[in-house]
């Protein structure tokens, strides 16, 4: 950028409002620019069953939050075994019933119908999204809503051509699928969930996460306009006992679970010996591996994409990087040069890259681990940008100098956080980056092709990017190696898992 001829105002000439404290000299603040369309929140949300809203048996509301600015936005019924029983129950009835016995070519119509409507509402259902989960509100408007959207089409799609998800057999429903997600893209991850059950002909019992369970029961009201028959979803708000109830019901005949490896663990112990399906899509820790030859300055922004623009706050992100020795200074120079330039703050301004923390409890998981990667000898450099006085903030964050014995290239942080590592080989960038307990991503940039394709089948990943990074498509599966997980979300192989052969 050509350095300013005069310094700029320090109120904006439009607004008149004083501009935020400036970093540097040569950087221009940029006004507020605040998304205004209404959420639509009500003050108070019941359970979803049997395609009604219906207060929890227990009587009991706990209050969700706007991580931002950690005022309540509603209070949400919880849901105990009781209620689970009575979603199960209506859930049982739709399979049997309507829903089992639908020609899929009508359940097609339905899954269009919510996602024209979910397009309809798109930007409400944006802000909603924004301001429960604190991600910068251009992730929810131009990534969550559209895919999530976008998932519902796509199984649309697939509703009347089921006789091609396993040629030369015959597929059925399973039946009732138990569901249980995360906070970090909560409707996202619902409608992965969703979508295909729905479109092989199962029913399902979901529970999104304690801290973001707003857009799932948003969506609850366009399944009723949509006319979805009761009983189809259901859709019951609690924190992990009501997950463990979900999980454990016996008349789920698959659940399928996204959330951490160590929750996963305790489901797959508690579930084992009942013949129920699993999927299980876990944790991350994946490498980023810039070689010598990638265009250096899209491999920056790639990586910077791929763990802070959505603050850390993704199963696949990209939280190692492992960088060619020849480049290793000119990368780390240009990362520190791109994380003083990123906006953090108000998840609503539509200028700003990364958002809120979405619970003070991973808020202080994220700091517990970067203290512990500095006491383990990492050298520690943070965006110098301001945080806001309340909510739920944290600086992006880089970690130099890590090994691969320190936790914090081995754990998973779930933040805007990235290692980095070296590396002087091919083959060594392959043990670096496939020396973890997960396997769920990892991107690799180089100008080479065929460098492109060893790596790609030596990577121990669900999924390898090649000179991009956190690209996504609802015909391509996604899912784990090893602690990751197993099972498949998306694509043939997605809805696949929600069918049984006959
Ligand atoms: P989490 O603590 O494992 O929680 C996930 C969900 O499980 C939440 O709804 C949670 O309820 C519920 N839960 C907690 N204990 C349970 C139990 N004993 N039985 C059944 N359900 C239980 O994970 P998180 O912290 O919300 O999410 C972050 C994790 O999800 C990260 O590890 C991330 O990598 C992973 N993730 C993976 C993918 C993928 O596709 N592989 C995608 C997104 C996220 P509460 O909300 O009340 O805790
Ligand atoms: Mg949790």
């Amino acid at each position: 950028m050509p350095p300013l001829a005069s310094p700029p105002p320090k109120s904006s000439p439009r607004s008149g409002r004083p501009r935020p404290e400036l970093i540097f000299g040569d950087l221009w603040p940029y006004d507020p620019a605040p998304e205004t369309a209404d959420p639509k929140l009500k003050p108070r949300y019941d359970l979803f069953i049997d395609g009604k809203f219906v207060p929890a048996r227990g009587g009991k509301y706990f209050d969700t939050i706007n991580p931002a600015t950690e005022k309540k936005l509603a209070e949400v019924a919880l849901a105990g075994p009781a209620d689970v029983d009575a979603a199960y129950q209506a859930a049982r009835r739709a399979a049997d019933g309507v829903w089992g016995r639908m020609a899929g070519r009508e359940r097609a119509k339905y899954l269009f119908r919510i996602a024209r409507l979910l397009q309809d509402r798109a930007r409400e259902f944006a802000v909603a999204e924004t301001l429960n989960g604190g991600k910068p509100i251009k992730e929810s408007r131009d990534f969550d809503v559209p895919m999530a959207a976008a998932h519902f089409f796509y199984h649309a799609g697939w509703a009347d051509k089921l006789e091609y998800v396993a040629p030369g057999r015959r597929v059925a429903p399973l039946g009732v699928v138990g569901q249980v997600i995360p906070w970090n893209f909560p409707l996202l991850m619902l409608a992965w969930k969703i979508a295909p059950a729905l479109a092989m002909g199962n029913t399902v019992v979901l529970k999104p996460a304690e801290t973001t369970p707003i857009t799932a029961l948003k969506l609850a009201e366009i399944f009723q306009d949509a006319g979805l028959p009761p009983g189809v979803v259901n859709l019951v708000t609690g924190a992990g006992a009501t997950g463990a109830a979900v999980m454990a019901h016996p008349i789920a005949a698959k659940v399928a679970f996204t959330g951490s490896t160590e929750v996963g663990k305790i489901i797959m112990r508690s579930l084992a010996g009942t013949d129920k399906k699993m999927t299980m899509e876990l944790g991350g820790k994946a490498a980023n591996i810039i070689f010598d030859d990638a265009p250096i300055n899209q491999a920056v922004e790639g990586v910077v994409n791929g763990i802070f623009f959505n603050q850390g706050h993704v199963c696949c992100a990209g939280s190692r990087l492992l960088v060619h020795e020849p480049v290793a200074e000119a990368v780390i120079a240009k990362l520190k040069q791109r994380l003083r330039v990123l906006r953090v703050g108000d998840p609503l301004d539509k200028n700003t890259d990364v958002g809120a923390i979405n619970s003070r409890e991973q808020l202080n998981k994220i700091r517990h681990l970067v203290d512990v990667g500095v006491k383990e000898g990492a050298e520690l450099y943070q965006a110098p940008c301001p945080l806001p006085a309340r909510g739920f903030f944290f600086r992006p964050t880089l970690l130099t100098g890590v090994t691969q014995s320190h936790r914090v290239a081995r754990e998973e942080i779930f933040g805007p956080v990235l290692s980095i590592l070296t590396f002087r080989t091919v083959d060594e960038a392959v043990e670096k980056a496939n020396n973890t307990a997960f396997g769920l991503s990892a991107g690799v940039w180089t100008d080479k092709g065929s460098r492109i394709l060893k790596m790609s089948t030596e990577l121990k990943a669900g999924v390898v990017w090649a000179n991009t990074f956190n690209k996504f498509d609802p015909a391509s599966p996604f899912g784990g190696y090893k602690e990751s997980g197993f099972g498949r979300e998306g694509g043939r192989q997605g809805i696949l898992d929600y069918a049984k052969l006959v």
